[in-house]
């Protein structure tokens, strides 16, 4: 009995005997299965040579990966909070060595997620920690280890505590969600984005339906999204990996790389000035 991994998007399975038939994540135009066919893990295994790594991006902000890097190389974030720390998007690795570090760091009351690519262990950090897990309820299909801790919101902002606040930014996924986190960005404001808004190498940004298959998403569907952010000050974002960072001046970079991307996807061709 154990509660299967897949290898190549780090989802968590409910506990079986044998493996599932498949990963329903891969199987999708947004992921894709790997070369070696669908594989699978669990904790067990992966705790003999894996563990996870912590950096810090700034005051109150600890990035958490795992090394070596295993499926998509997921990382989270947890943000420590008065209210309660948050931990924003999840990996697929949980050992005892991270569980008394992040206590030592105060622990985690929520888990928030912006999109299935993330979801990952989440009933594993959840269960170790209590915490409750808030994920958009318009992915609940990709849901692929139910949990008790997992609640469903479906408003267009949710907020978790006072400046921190999930925004629905409907395009990679249509429940795909950000965090602004009004004190972060060293009193700046930040944005926590996943890859809702994927922090590019050039520190730019791009906005793909699929990033693995270079799907992009339609015109309109990218305005929505530069309208949704354009409410919020933020100085700094936090992409989906740990160097992918943009700061200073990640708002005036947002409306910069909209403006490169509807001119590539625009015809006729317009120069993103
Ligand atoms: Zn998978
Ligand atoms: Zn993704």
């Amino acid at each position: 009995m154990a509660e299967f991994i897949c290898t190549t998007c780090g989802a968590q399975y409910p506990t079986s005997d044998t493996p599932p038939s498949g990963c329903r994540i891969c199987q999708d135009e947004r992921q894709y299965i790997g070369a070696l066919g669908q594989g699978w893990s669990m904790l067990a295994l992966m705790r003999r040579n894996h563990f996870c790594n912590f950096r810090q991006m700034e005051p109150g902000l600890m990035g958490i990966g795992v090394v070596p890097q295993f499926a998509i190389g997921q990382r989270a974030l947890l943000v420590r909070h008065p209210a309660g720390n948050v931990l924003w998007d999840c990996i697929p690795f949980l050992d005892d060595a991270a569980i008394e570090i992040v206590q030592a760091l105060g622990g985690i009351r929520t888990i928030a997620i912006s999109h299935p690519h993330y979801y990952t262990a989440m009933a594993e950090w959840a269960r170790a920690f209590g915490a409750t897990i808030l994920l958009n309820a318009a992915d609940r299909q990709w849901v692929t280890r139910p949990d008790p801790a997992v609640q469903f919101w479906d408003v267009p902002t949710h907020e978790i505590a006072p400046g921190l606040t999930l925004i629905n930014c409907p395009g990679h996924f249509t429940g795909g969600a950000v965090l602004h986190w009004a004190e972060g960005g060293r009193g700046k404001g930040a944005v926590l984005s996943g890859d809702i808004l994927q922090v590019m190498p050039d520190k730019k940004l791009s906005f793909m339906r699929s990033y693995p298959n270079m799907i992009p998403l339609d015109a309109s569907t990218v305005r929505r999204i530069a309208e949704t952010m354009q409410p919020w000050a933020f100085d700094t974002i936090y992409g989906a990996f740990h160097e992918r960072v943009i700061t200073p001046d990640a708002k005036a970079v947002l409306d910069f790389s909209v403006r490169r991307y509807l001119a590539a996807v625009t015809a006729p061709p317009v120069d993103p000035g």
